[in-house]
């Protein structure tokens, strides 16, 4: 039965839906988007005027304050086109507590639980046409807010703007990747910013990614600012350790973001059986893993790929080799799972699942 929306966001639908040009096996990540976007402005103290136009330019003077001082967040999640027909994002809410967290530590403003979750109730339907169903594919949907006041000071602004687009995405395959420990650069430390996602944080770490990339290794293994011993992320995703039985991870810290997969593997590990740790792991004892081979499998947790698997750690100018991705149990597993929970293939048993269709 058809119910009345009560949604206060305004639609403007795009003339022609560009969905007909769509070749969704031929889409690189995260350069096709879909036909419409949602946008909101902040001024005076509060949110205005909530809308759905189509997927456009926009248009900013040049002192506007974030490209100056770059306050700006965003979030990444994806939506899923189930068996039966019906549209899944996965477990928003998280998304949204945690870009609130990120606005806060960037003096920007909140947005209502209700009216995000709205937000991307209504821009995705709007777009379902968008979400492919193909087994791995998915749409990607791209919350952010930045700082729109006109003004080169050095202060928060005082006006934002929040959108939402979406891409229609593939299988985020990346093969296994080398990992480098660094222990020059940081990524996050303590006081700062690396539980948020600011966009600051991201140019931050591009150069030592590059210098990293130029020594053959696709990704870093981030280590804490203060001393360089302990492990904290790999590259933009968390990262877990199978010893033995055991799930290693470290625990979420301020500099270390909380990701929604990696929760989401921790539950359905100890669901499972395993033993679970979240606790801080140093280079050290890692290297004690590689040297007895204790250490089973090594992989990045995130939005985009899932579960990324590392095949070889170097540390101090050695590669350590990890057993080949055939072998592995648990990575693979949880891959399966996650994608089965996400397409109502098996029972959403976390209720992780939030349904667009009204
Ligand atoms: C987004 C992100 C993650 C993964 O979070 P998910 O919610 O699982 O996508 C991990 N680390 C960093 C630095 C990130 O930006």
């Amino acid at each position: 039965m058809l119910t009345e929306s009560t949604s206060p966001i305004k639609i403007q639908k795009i003339a022609q839906s560009k969905l007909e040009h769509l070749d969704i096996e031929k889409v690189p990540f995260g350069k096709v988007f879909s036909d419409h976007m949602f946008v909101m402005d902040y001024a005076d103290g509060e949110w205005s005027e909530p809308e759905i136009i189509p997927y456009q330019n926009i248009s900013l003077n040049p002192a506007t304050s974030v490209i100056h001082y770059g306050q700006s967040i965003f979030e990444g999640m994806k939506a899923f086109k189930s068996k039966n027909g019906d549209i899944n994002i996965f477990r928003p809410k998280k998304n949204i507590e945690r870009f609130n967290r990120s606005a806060e530590r960037m003096c920007m403003p909140e947005v209502p639980e209700e009216l995000f979750l709205d937000a991307l109730q209504e821009l995705v339907n709007l777009d379902s046409g968008w979400v492919p169903d193909l087994s791995g594919s998915a749409l990607y949907i791209r919350p952010f807010m930045f700082a729109t006041d006109e003004y080169i000071g050095v202060k928060p602004s005082s006006t934002y703007r929040f959108m939402i687009f979406s891409c229609p995405v593939n299988k985020y395959y990346t093969g296994a990747v080398r990992v480098k420990v660094e222990t020059q650069y940081s990524r996050s430390v303590k006081g700062g910013t690396g539980f948020a996602k600011a966009a600051g944080n991201y140019a931050a770490a591009l150069y030592p990614a590059k210098i990293a990339q130029e020594k053959g290794y696709q990704q870093l293994l981030w280590t804490d600012a203060i001393e360089h011993k302990f492990i904290e992320e790999s590259g933009t995703m968390n990262v877990l350790f199978v010893v033995g039985n055991k799930l290693i991870t470290p625990p979420i810290s301020e500099t270390i973001l909380a990701g929604v997969t990696r929760d989401s593997i921790l539950e359905l590990a100890r669901d499972w059986g395993y033993q679970v740790e979240e606790r801080r792991i140093s280079v050290d004892e890692m290297l004690g893993w590689l040297h007895d081979e204790e250490l089973l499998e090594v992989f990045g947790a995130g939005t985009a790929a899932t579960v990324a698997p590392i095949e070889a750690i170097g540390i101090a100018d050695r590669d350590y080799e990890l057993p080949a991705y055939a072998e592995w149990k648990l990575a693979p597993r949880l891959s399966v799972e996650l994608d089965s929970i996400k397409r109502g293939i098996i029972p959403d048993r976390f209720n992780w699942n939030f349904k667009t269709n009204k």
